[in-house]
């Protein structure tokens, strides 16, 4: 018998209340379910505003869930009360989409790093917290001299690895990276890439790494979940969503991905993604896609396609290729 995942979100749902709407919501995220085992990581990718931040927020409990559960080693974190949060939270940490506004331009490096610290291991001297503290800033490349300066002092990469020193030095189990990469410059996203990847091996981290592009995840994830207006459409190994992507929409994003050569650019055919994404306030009925899908039939309008395992591991939510026996709520990843 396989171990238990670390991490288990069944059926997670989270609606925002619109501001004047009387009981219309934005349906930020709805009825997504996927695992993560220890030490591996799950991509999440989707167009921007498709709900995967709002997603690994729920997580998080940033945001409380509408409904649904999230398992943190066979831990209850959804429906846990927030006094009760405290030990859990150190074990899941966040690393921020922006390292320009997550950092608090008034603090000290040093007080930003020992922000988590002081919150959690009230007991630990400061002379304690300072070796901690210098010792995680080596290991991000960074020196202990750097201790004293203010964020804004940092390049946008040197700033991203105090945000990783911060999420890191309470070593928690699960760290759910929010387009870590997206804000920095080309040059300097490979080898953030490429420190989390050191850092899973060394410290056993299990990451949900969320992208908006699949060309971001392709060489970090073990496993990846395309999320389509809330919902998770498709998910499957990493190796297998590039090599036989099902869901028209995962076939756009991949089609979307630029390719810096530009012979090989005029080889490609036309980008398969066209129109905006509907609002989540009203999302269309049936399959949410169906208003931009080159593959639409009538059926797509009017019933909303259940994620089913169309190949071994591999689940899609899309009725050119749900099989007759699907058993949508059995689906996961193995
Ligand atoms: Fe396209 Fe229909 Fe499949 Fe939705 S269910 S992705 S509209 S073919």
């Amino acid at each position: 018998m396989s171990e238990r995942p670390l991490l288990r979100v069944t059926n997670l749902t989270k609606h925002f209340p619109v501001r004047g709407g009387g009981r219309r919501v934005v349906h930020a995220v709805d009825d997504v379910t996927f695992h993560i085992d220890r030490g591996t990581t799950f991509g999440l990718v989707g167009e921007s505003g498709c709900g995967k931040s709002s997603c690994a927020r729920t997580i998080i409990r940033i945001y409380d869930p509408t409904s649904g559960s999230v398992e943190l080693d066979g831990q209850e974190i959804a429906a846990c009360p927030a006094r009760e949060l405290m030990p859990m939270r150190r074990r899941m940490q966040m690393i921020f989409q922006d390292p320009y506004a997550s950092l608090n331009a008034r603090m000290t490096v040093r007080d930003i790093i020992a922000e988590p610290l002081n919150a959690h291991f009230a007991a630990l001297s400061r002379a304690q917290a300072d070796e901690m503290i210098f010792a995680m800033l080596e290991k991000v490349g960074l020196t202990r001299e750097h201790a004293n300066r203010y964020a804004h002092e940092f390049s946008g990469g040197q700033r991203q690895r105090v945000g990783i020193a911060r999420a890191l030095i309470l070593r928690p189990d699960l760290v759910i990276c929010d387009e870590p990469i997206s804000a920095l410059d080309v040059s300097i996203q490979a080898q953030i890439v490429n420190m989390l990847r050191d850092f899973q091996q060394e410290l056993g981290l299990t990451y949900l790494f969320i992208a908006h592009d699949l060309s971001m995840v392709r060489y970090v994830s073990d496993h990846v979940g395309v999320m389509y207006l809330g919902q998770l459409v498709e998910m499957c190994a990493a190796d297998e969503i590039y090599s036989h992507p099902l869901h028209p929409y995962t076939q756009g994003l991949l089609q979307s991905i630029p390719i810096p050569d530009p012979r090989l650019a005029r080889l490609k055919t036309a980008s398969g993604l066209e129109g905006d994404l509907p609002s989540p306030i009203d999302p269309p009925a049936g399959c949410r896609f169906h208003t931009r899908c080159p593959y639409a039939m009538a059926v797509c309008a009017l019933e909303q396609p259940p994620l089913c395992e169309a190949a071994p591991g591999h689940c899609v939510a899309c009725h050119l290729h749900t099989p007759r026996n699907c058993d949508a709520k059995s689906v996961s990843i193995e």
